[in-house]
């Protein structure tokens, strides 16, 4: 398939106007990737073209039942003036992993990742310079046949959107606190835990504004069946180091695939550090914070890589860890992942994808 171009002339085209202090999620780009789907004949349209709001019936299956997915992922200027995309293969793999669950089309995954790194292209000067600002890109696929009766959608819509985000860490790398709740779950077995699909992160809003009102950053889920074992934290795959190994809660299906999770997971075995992917009682996490077999605590997620957890809420109690300060095994996660993305450091996993 060819991507057609309909471009804005030079003079029509906005800019960055400010680098510093970016918000998140607010500002778009000119243009966006677009294709559509129709059952008896697949993709076409693929075109890259001015961004604009898009037309949908309002029957369309999308608004309905939620039949949704995306993807995020960033394009970092490096500091030799190239700009990268981290793993963006794996982004891919993981939006049709989504589809087929939520019994939508497969992408061709080498096009659409074609598209993408021509889109980035296009829109280079949009890309924010600052250490720690990245473009982010935001692929989504939606039902929109206009039908309501419960079905998978024949018609769909693919588009691509990019927005310049700041550094998450403005006032430094400093750790979060996290409100573990009980009353809420985010996803239970056999569900959709495991699916970037956008009525997860509707279903968990009660949760997370409850946890601000009460003065924490993020949620901690817990599973849904006992309401005992760790799942993820906000949007972010979560790990406890204790002294003798670094702990995830493996992938059973409820908790989503993070490709930070899975970078993490290699460079820490790399380092010689034992990497155990299994279950985490909460009472194993709170007891290893009083007794200091817990030393650290840190989210891992696209937005802000590494997010170091200083102090853990449960049952009305706050749980401590290292001191409330961020550890070396964190600072050094940051660094070495940033480090990569930026150009700064090697690459020694093959990681990195140019974007010409
Ligand atoms: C996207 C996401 C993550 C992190 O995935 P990355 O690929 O590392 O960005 C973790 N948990 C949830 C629920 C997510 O939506």
């Amino acid at each position: 398939m060819e991507i057609k171009l309909e471009l804005l002339p030079e003079e029509k085209r906005g800019r960055l106007s400010v680098h510093k202090n970016l918000p998140f999620g607010r500002i778009f780009t000119d243009h966006m990737f677009f294709m559509f789907y129709r059952e008896e004949e697949g993709w076409q349209g693929a075109c890259i073209k001015p961004y604009e709001p898009i037309c949908l019936d309002p029957a369309a299956v999308v608004f309905h039942y939620s039949q949704t997915i995306f993807e995020g992922l960033k394009a970092y200027y490096g500091v030799d003036g190239r700009i990268r995309l981290f793993r963006p293969e794996r982004n891919m793999a993981r939006m049709n992993r989504s589809a087929r669950r939520m019994c939508m089309p497969q992408i061709d995954e080498d096009f659409v990742l074609k598209a993408l790194k021509k889109l980035v292209a296009i829109e280079r000067e949009w890309i924010p310079r600052e250490k720690g600002s990245a473009l982010y890109i935001r692929p989504l696929m939606m039902g929109t046949e206009a039908f309501l009766g419960v079905k998978p959608s024949s018609e769909y819509i693919f588009f691509i959107i990019l927005s310049p985000v700041g550094a998450y860490y403005k006032e430094g790398f400093n750790p979060v606190t996290i409100y573990i709740t009980d009353k809420y779950v985010r996803a239970a077995p056999g569900g959709v835990g495991d699916v970037k699909t956008g009525g997860n992160y509707a279903a968990s809003l009660m949760a997370s504004e409850e946890a601000k009102r009460l003065g924490y950053t993020q949620v901690l889920w817990l599973d849904a069946v006992e309401r005992r074992y760790v799942e993820e934290v906000g949007t972010m795959n979560i790990f406890f180091y204790f002294e003798d190994e670094l702990a995830t809660p493996a992938l059973t299906g409820t908790i989503l695939p993070g490709i930070t999770r899975e970078s993490v997971i290699q460079m820490a075995k790399d380092w010689g550090i034992p990497v155990k992917e299994r279950r985490i009682s909460i009472e194993e996490v709170l007891e290893g914070a009083e007794s200091g077999r817990l030393k650290e605590c840190f989210g891992t997620g696209t937005a802000a890589v590494i997010s170091p957890v200083g102090c853990l809420a449960y049952k009305g109690k706050e749980y401590v860890i290292n001191k409330g300060q961020t550890g070396p095994l964190a600072r050094r996660l940051f660094e070495e992942l940033t480090g990569i993305q930026y150009g700064e450091k090697p690459d020694p996993y093959g990681w990195i994808q140019f974007v010409p």
